[in-house]
């Protein structure tokens, strides 16, 4: 029962997903090969407050939520929901009261008491698996031209019936949002609109990762409630500006952690990857008591040369005995891909001269794992094997300085990375873009362009005022 209701899940989000809700993009053509501005797999979204988001995603995804209702339909309701405890922490800080206001528009576009909605969402993420990832990070002095890389590669499982949520991931790199919401700066994500987002670059140049960590069963864990790391990830795309900014909201937050892997609480243990567009890279290890930000210069506690970071799914600067995390001698798979990762950015052939393609290579690399001439799961881009069902289902680089991104539709070793311009994306959208970046040259954009930008809006009917105000001011 529990298999051809996800599968039919993964069926209706195929189907469901593409006319209605792409109706807002636009398209156009700069004239320069493999670079796509204005893509239709990109949305832009803009709303005036959480409140509005929450319902606009209520509204267009009802069908989701049949799904979900259906599947758990013999759920018994939980005696006191997350939109309960939301409520009652909603002046508390402006995180909550913003989460707060997202959930009450969700309740109120999906016509869902707060009791039913909480109960829903609580077992939401039965549907999705947890991501096992690899990232990196590298910035000058490892890098050439002193330019700044992130690279992910976003892992799962690979087997029945786990198929069909690959088959949902591939489909959610098809396309991504971008939201701005009031004043906040404007953020892209894959995934599902604040149910399930996959944050990766905010206005201002803040690139995101992310590893999970794999829990000892046998070893206490750093346990305690707090605040989801789904809505304090979200929070800092919509607040900070850079890598330190991110670092001190963490340190700063009461932060939950531990076994519960409810919705929103199915990050709660994995480590923060980020890069700003100032150079700035950190990877943030975090439970409920124990915390480590560690930055490219932290060369006493890396162990390695400056500017380049590594992860994988076990805590390797926090105590595992402390926070409950495996070592990575009880996870192969974690410790080998690790390894790998740190010998390819610190090799002689690659330290110092890192670029965007040196990036990809790390990402598609196979001559690590178990076996160096095999594909096996333990290689930073994963196949399953008789050990582990560990697989690689998309990939992306982030380049913070000028706003591109690269991503894969599935695992790289086998999916090209294709290139996207968050620059133009944003400024078109009228969003504030730091100032170190506002150097581009936007006569690319040529009068042609323009009409057929204005023209795409019109047909689709889509009026949003601030790109045509920009346009008026910028080119007309
Ligand atoms: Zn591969």
């Amino acid at each position: 029962m529990k298999k051809i209701l996800i599968f039919l899940f993964a069926i209706l989000i195929i189907a469901i997903h593409s006319p209605t809700l792409s109706s807002v993009t636009v398209k156009i053509n700069i004239g320069l090969t493999n670079i796509k501005p204005f893509d239709s797999k990109i949305i832009f979204k803009y709303f005036e407050s959480p409140y509005e988001y929450g319902k606009w995603v209520g509204k267009n995804l009802k069908i989701y939520f049949s799904i979900i209702k259906l599947k758990n339909i013999f759920a018994k309701e939980e005696s006191l929901t997350n939109l309960e405890l939301l409520s009652e922490k909603k002046d508390s800080s402006e995180l909550m009261n913003f989460s707060y206001e997202e959930l009450r528009g969700l309740s109120d576009g999906l016509n869902i008491n707060i009791r039913s909605l909480g109960t829903i969402l609580e077992h939401f993420t039965d549907c999705f698996l947890k991501g096992e990832c690899t990232t990196t990070l590298s910035t000058s002095p490892g890098t050439k031209k002193g330019e700044t890389y992130l690279t992910q590669n976003f892992d799962g499982e690979f087997s029945f019936p786990d198929i069909f949520t690959i088959l949902i991931y591939h489909y959610f790199t098809w396309r991504c949002w971008v939201v701005k919401i009031g004043d906040n700066f404007g953020y892209a994500f894959w995934g599902i609109p604040l149910l399930w987002e996959i944050p990766f670059l905010n206005e201002k140049g803040l690139g995101m990762g992310g590893n999970g960590i794999h829990l000892s069963e046998n070893r206490p864990v750093d346990e305690g409630d707090g605040i989801s790391k789904y809505w304090l990830e979200r929070h800092a795309m919509r607040t900070c500006k850079n890598v330190v900014e991110v670092a001190t909201l963490i340190d700063n937050s009461e932060r939950a952690s531990g076994r519960n892997n409810r919705w929103p609480h199915m990050w709660d243990n994995s480590v923060y990857v980020l890069c700003d567009n100032l150079g700035g890279i950190v990877m943030i290890e975090q439970m409920h008591d124990n915390f480590i930000a560690v930055f490219g210069n932290d060369t006493n506690i890396t162990h390695t040369r400056e500017g380049i970071l590594w992860h994988t799914n076990h805590h390797q600067w926090l105590d595992p005995n402390l926070t409950g995390s495996v070592f990575p001698f009880e996870y192969k798979s974690s410790q080998k891909r690790g390894e790998r990762a740190l010998e390819l950015l610190n090799s002689s052939d690659n330290y110092g001269k890192i670029t965007i393609d040196t990036c990809m290579n790390i990402m598609k690399d196979h001559q690590g794992g178990t076996n160096s001439s095999k594909k096996d799961s333990s290689d930073i881009c994963r196949h399953p094997d008789k050990i582990d069902h560990g697989f690689t289902m998309f990939s992306w680089i982030i380049k913070p300085k000028d706003m591109k991104v690269y991503w894969t539709h599935g695992c790289p070793c086998r999916h090209r990375y294709v290139e996207y311009d968050f620059y133009s994306i944003f400024k078109f959208n009228n969003c504030s873009l730091s100032k170190n970046i506002e150097k581009h040259d936007f006569s690319i954009l040529t009068k042609n362009n323009i009409r057929l930008y204005l023209s795409e809006i019109l047909k689709k009917n889509y009026f949003f005022p601030c790109d045509i105000l920009y346009l008026f001011q910028n080119f007309l």
